[in-house]
């Protein structure tokens, strides 16, 4: 127990965290070239937001949030997505008052009390963005770019975006009606939740991950044949700003997306090359979410993207992320004398933004060399006792192991050309 990460959890080692860093880099990157603005909301939230925001019938409310009482009585919850979150910060602090749209972008923990598997974990990791206070379907158009720019820029293929319409409250209530009579002869066949779902908000059901569930809504009827005009109108809008920006879609009316609170747009970008967890991607519109909590009338889209299916992905594809070096500088030192000097010329590399080291655990000079090998550096300083009366080093270029005396002051200026 003690020496064992709970389930569904994992380390980031530093030999992996270099992945993460990268990947970060680029999210922000593009999400400033799109004029995204970052936000950091809390990692827990009142249990209540998420009931809410993400809707009590669905899996994560139902089954996977990690809930409990602090010491205070407040029920509290991790936060299982980030959208609700940013949701409330926007309210809470009246952001809606500022100039519109909101763009904003974050990179937060998830958790969800789920059965681990590949692509699957407790704790897992999010880039998201949103963007409130329009409802124009280039908005939309412009969520989706900004995922599909960043697969590109990092050079991920075969990957599928996957486009649906599921309509608004007026269209969506006759559309539950016809799912409900296409489900009525079906009902002891599903699963205990869905069951429950049945009378309450059936479109659950087409999300459902059981077999038994899965089966029995084959053939189903499917909200894209009972959009409403302005839905029709959106969808179709969307799909020509998409081709504008040429990008690729298939329309699959199948996508429902695990939220209560989606409206319209919804969509999903697929890796078919890391099995059963595939999907990199998913997003889509919630024009009544910012409502339902308590802020002002205002439409909203994004998209949550789970960074380890995307590492996944990126190891399926090759592709190799840059590793930056670890050390540009061995400072090889022997005797006291050559150390104190060692520790000053240590410290002026690093303050010129070098990246500098020295042996830490009394390691003889040869040693010192083999030590500066493993850390991949690509000089050598030596301070010799000699050289140091003449104030002067040897510097030793690691790869062609020849080596030349500099002067002490002209150390820094030297070593800066070269790198
Ligand atoms: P799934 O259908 O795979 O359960 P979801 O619909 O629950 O996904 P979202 O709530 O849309 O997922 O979250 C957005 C993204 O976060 C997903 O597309 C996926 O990449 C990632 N994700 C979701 N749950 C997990 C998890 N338990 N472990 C790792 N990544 C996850
Ligand atoms: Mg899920």
């Amino acid at each position: 127990m003690l020496t064992q990460a709970p389930r569904g959890t994992r380390d980031i080692l530093p030999d992996q965290v270099y992945k993460w860093n990268y990947l970060e880099k680029i999210f922000r990157d593009i999400c400033g070239s799109y004029g995204f603005e970052e936000i950091r909301t809390p990692m827990f939230e009142h249990t209540e937001l998420f009931k809410r925001g993400v809707g009590d019938t669905t899996d994560i409310v139902e089954k996977q949030m990690y809930s409990f009482d602090d010491n205070g009585g407040r029920n509290i919850t991790l936060k299982p997505e980030g959208t609700a979150s940013a949701v409330r910060a926007f309210v809470e602090n009246k952001m809606y008052s500022n100039v519109q749209p909101t763009k904003l972008f974050y990179i937060t923990p998830c958790f969800r009390y789920e059965r681990p598997q590949a692509g699957r974990l407790r704790q897992f990791h999010q880039f998201g963005i949103e963007v409130f206070g329009s409802s124009d379907p280039l908005t939309d158009a412009e969520v989706i770019g900004v995922a599909i720019d960043f697969f590109n820029k990092i050079g991920i293929k075969n990957l599928e975006l996957r486009i649906n319409s599921i309509g608004c409250p007026d269209c969506r209530n006759q559309y539950r009606e016809a799912l409900r009579s296409f489900l009525s002869d079906k009902l002891e066949g599903l699963c205990e939740t869905c069951k429950g779902r049945y009378d309450r908000n059936p479109m659950r059901i087409l999300d459902c991950k059981s077999e038994a569930c899965r089966q029995k809504v084959q053939g189903a009827p499917k909200m894209i044949d009972y959009l409403c005009e302005a839905c029709r109108d959106d969808f179709n809008s969307l799909q020509d700003n998409l081709s504008t920006m040429n990008i690729d879609f298939v329309i699959d009316p199948d996508i429902v997306r695990g939220l209560d609170y989606y409206t319209k747009t919804a969509f999903e970008i697929i890796s078919n090359e890391i099995g059963a967890q595939g999907t990199v991607c998913g997003g889509g519109r919630y024009d009544n979410l910012i409502e339902e909590l308590g802020g002002p009338s205002t439409p909203g889209v994004g998209f949550g993207m789970g960074i380890e299916r995307l590492i996944l992905t990126l190891e399926k594809n090759n592709i190799d992320i840059p590793k930056e070096n670890l050390t540009d500088v061995f400072v090889a030192v022997l005797g006291e004398e050559s150390k104190k000097a060692g520790i000053k010329i240590l410290k002026e590399l690093r303050c010129n933004g070098i990246k500098g080291q020295m042996d830490l655990l009394g390691r003889n000079l040869k040693s010192q060399f083999k030590y500066a090998d493993k850390l991949n550096a690509a000089y050598c300083i030596v301070v010799g006792e000699e050289e140091l009366k003449e104030n002067a080093v040897l510097l030793k270029d690691m790869r062609s192991s020849e080596q030349e005396k500099i002067e002490l002051s002209e150390i820094i200026d030297v070593i800066k050309k070269r790198l």
